[in-house]
């Protein structure tokens, strides 16, 4: 078991991992600087590149040809983030995630709302390599409101409502 840090390996194993104890420190630099909110964007936006990087670096491994909950339970093991417990395709553009055992919600305690913010972000850029369409992710529960576990709801962003077609 890896205990973070930056590990170096040949192959798809190689990645940066984020212990919990960072992630809770960077959300209390954000928050004060920025405000929950602000700070909830910008943990979303890194975990999103965190999540992009991951599969750019396994692409190779991974299977484009299979679906996003073919392949991403597997990668998920390798974050340290949570475990996956079940995951379903809702349609080509809805992915509906259940998580156990967050690590992002463990370190940042109870917060009475979903509190999972960089994790969302890298489900969403793990996706959206994946599929090559840009999703985004919503926490609709979570254990630092005092659920069981957390659920994510994965959507393509939706594009054509920001920017219309001539
Ligand atoms: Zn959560």
């Amino acid at each position: 078991m890896r205990k973070g840090g930056h590990e170096k390996k040949e192959g798809s194993e190689s990645f940066v991992y984020m212990p919990g104890e960072a992630i809770k420190s960077l959300r209390t630099e954000l928050s004060n600087l920025l405000g929950e909110k602000l700070a909830a964007g910008v943990l979303f936006r890194f975990g999103f590149r965190c999540g992009e990087a991951l599969m750019e670096r396994t692409m190779s491994e991974a299977n484009t040809e299979k679906g996003i909950s073919e392949v991403l339970p597997g990668i998920w093991e390798h974050t340290g983030l949570g475990k996956i417990v079940k995951i379903e395709e809702i349609s080509e553009e809805e992915v509906q995630i259940e998580q156990e055992a967050s690590t992002e919600a463990r370190v940042i305690g109870n917060t009475d709302e979903p509190s999972c913010h960089y994790t969302r972000g890298y489900l969403a850029g793990i996706a959206t390599i994946l599929s090559k369409k840009k999703f985004y992710c919503v926490e609709t529960t979570c254990i630092s409101e005092g659920k069981d576990r957390c659920n994510f709801q994965l959507v393509v962003f939706p594009h054509k409502v920001l920017v219309p077609k001539k």
